[in-house]
């Protein structure tokens, strides 16, 4: 049981943030939902969560690409008992094509990020007595693909600072941990499949199955609900002796 807890979820207006925050708000954590956009959209997402689940639900804006901007998203959000850093972007290129703009945006988005959340947000968890950190890397943060070397760079770095924060908090009660998917049906994901069955002239089983799935021996997809309850579970006391260590959801991706 989460009640009286807040947990922080970067990149939270969709996808697998938006999945961790309801199944977080589900298990009675007070939720703050992030995007750099700021619509009425984002603002119902977050009034529905607190509907739907009774908790305090809020969605603050603030651009994961910027430093200053991931240090007052904590410090707006008053609270942060769970910080998951969630917020990812993805650009696929030949190293010496890789667009250097891209590349920054990576490297800020996917993993700097994190660093600045983190270091407002410990300070907090060590005043509370009690904190987790989970770091949304990727089965990208254990091996490696061609044309992805930003986003390959950036999660294999979240999987050292989670390391690296495991070590600096491991006699206090605040664990810090990363789940790495494999492939996610997000609405992302989802909408790649129409243009990749035209490509290949396939139906969507075969994409998702010889496509998309390729590397996934399980061939399915993890979904966003599991990702939610992979984060509780690191939340709980079971977990309390789990850290600085990786999680992989990516039905066998990484054992290949
Ligand atoms: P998504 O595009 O649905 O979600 C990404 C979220 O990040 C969105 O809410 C978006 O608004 C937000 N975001 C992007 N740029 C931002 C910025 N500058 N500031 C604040 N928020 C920003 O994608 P997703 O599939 O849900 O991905 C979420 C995380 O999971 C990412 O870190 C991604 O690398 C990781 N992941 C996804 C998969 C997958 O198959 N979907 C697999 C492994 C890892």
């Amino acid at each position: 049981d989460l009640s009286g807890k807040t947990a922080v979820i970067t990149g939270s207006n969709s996808g697998i943030g938006l999945g961790i925050a309801q199944v977080m708000a589900q298990a009675g954590a007070d939720v703050v939902l992030n995007s750099y956009t700021d619509n009425d959209e984002d603002h119902a997402l977050a009034a529905e969560i607190a509907k739907d689940h009774g908790v305090t639900a809020r969605y603050i804006q603030a651009d994961m690409s910027k430093g200053d901007q991931c240090r007052a998203l904590i410090e707006q959000a008053g609270a942060c008992d769970i910080l998951i850093n969630n917020a990812g972007i993805q650009h696929v290129a030949p190293i010496p094509e890789f667009d250097v703009g891209k590349w920054d945006a990576i490297i800020a988005i996917n993993m700097s990020s994190a660093f600045h959340t983190t270091a407002m947000a410990l300070p907090m968890m060590r005043k509370a007595g009690w904190g987790r950190v989970i770091n949304i890397a990727s089965a990208h943060g254990l091996t490696a693909s061609p044309y992805k070397s930003a986003y390959i760079a950036a999660k294999h770095g979240v999987v050292g600072l989670t390391k690296t924060t495991a070590l600096e908090t491991a006699e206090e009660p605040i664990t810090a941990n990363a789940i790495c998917p494999g492939y996610v049906l997000t609405p992302l994901v989802e909408s790649q499949i129409p243009d990749t069955m035209k490509e290949y002239d396939m139906s969507r089983e075969d994409v998702i199955k010889n496509v998309m799935l390729k590397r996934q021996p399980s061939k399915e997809f993890a979904t966003v609900e599991q990702m939610g309850g992979s984060a509780v579970f690191l939340c709980s006391d079971a977990a309390a002796q789990i850290t600085g260590t990786t999680l992989s959801v990516d039905g066998g991706w990484t054992a290949l």
